[in-house]
C-alpha cells in the first residue's frame, strides 16, 4: 500500500506519520526531515538547502527526484507513507513514475484538514528533539521537564517555524500543493480527514480510510 499525506504546514502530517510508522508498521519518507539533515551537514549544499527551507520555499525538483528514487531503490516494505511529497505537480510526476518502476501505484491521498488560524497557532508550539526529530506541542504535549522522554534530546523550534515563514509556506501550498489535491480527487484517489481533532481521533480516521483495522473507539 503507498499513501501520501498531503495538507498545509501545521496539519499533523509529521504527528501522524510517526504513529503509522511506529504502530502500524509503515516505511515512513519524510522529504523535510530528509533536508533538514542535508542542511545541517554544513556542506555547500547543505547550506544552500538551509536558506531553502528557512525561506519557507521549495527545493528544487531535481534534489527531490534524488532523494525518492534512492528512497524507492532501498525499500521493500509493503506500507509506504510519504510525508511531505509530492508538494507540487512535478513532484506527482516524479512519484508517478517511481512507482512505476517498481510496478506499484499510489492508493491513497490522505488530505488533512485544519483552519487557518489552528494552523498558525500549531506551528509556533511546534518543537521538536534535536537528536531523533520527535515532534511535540508546548499546548497539547508538552514534553516534561522541556526534554525528549524518547531519548533525553533537546527540544528546538524549527527555523522555519516562525509566524512569518509561515505565512510564505501557506502561500507556497495554496499555489503549488493545491492543484496536487485536485489531480488526485480527480482520480478518486483523495480522502479528506478533519486533522482539527485529537491526534488519536485523526489517527483512526486515516486507519479507517486506508481499509488498516485501528484501535480503540477513533472517531
Ligand atoms: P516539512 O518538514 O514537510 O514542513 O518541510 C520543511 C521544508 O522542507 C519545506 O518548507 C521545504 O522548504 C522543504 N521541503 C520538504 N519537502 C519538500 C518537497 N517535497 N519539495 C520541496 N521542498 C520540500
Amino acid at each position: 500500500m503507498v499513501v501520501v499525506f498531503l495538507g498545509p504546514p501545521g496539519s499533523g502530517k509529521g504527528t501522524q506519520a510517526e504513529r503509522l510508522r511506529d504502530e502500524y508498521g509503515f516505511t515512513h519518507f519524510d522529504t523535510g526531515a530528509a533536508l533538514r539533515a542535508e542542511a545541517a551537514s554544513g556542506s555547500d549544499f547543505g547550506r544552500r538547502i538551509a536558506a531553502i527551507i528557512e525561506g519557507g520555499n521549495l527545493v528544487p525538483l531535481e534534489v527531490i527526484r534524488e532523494l525518492v528514487v534512492r528512497f524507492l531503490a532501498g525499500c521493500d516494505s509493503d506500507r509506504v507513507l510519504f510525508d511531505g511529497f509530492p508538494r507540487n505537480l512535478d513532484q506527482a510526476e516524479v512519484l508517478e513514475a517511481g512507482l512505476a518502476g517498481i510496478g506499484d501505484d499510489l492508493d491513497h491521498a490522505i488530505f488533512l484538514q485544519l483552519s487557518q488560524d489552528a494552523l498558525l497557532g500549531r506551528i509556533v508550539n511546534r518543537r521538536i528533539c534535536a537528536s531523533c526529530g520527535a515532534i511535540y506541542s508546548l499546548v497539547t504535549s508538552p514534553p516534561p521537564g522541556g526534554m525528549c522522554p524518547l531519548d533525553g534530546g533537546e527540544l528546538l523550534q524549527r527555523k522555519d517555524d516562525t509566524p512569518e515563514v509561515f505565512t510564505n509556506r501557506l502561500r507556497v501550498y495554496m499555489e503549488q500543493t493545491v492543484p496536487v489535491l485536485d489531480l488526485y480527487r480527480n482520480r478518486g484517489l483523495l480522502r479528506e480527514v478533519d486533522g482539527a481533532r485529537t491526534v488519536e481521533n485523526v489517527t483512526q480516521s486515516i486507519l479507517r480510510v486506508v481499509g488498516i483495522d485501528g484501535v480503540g473507539d477513533g472517531a
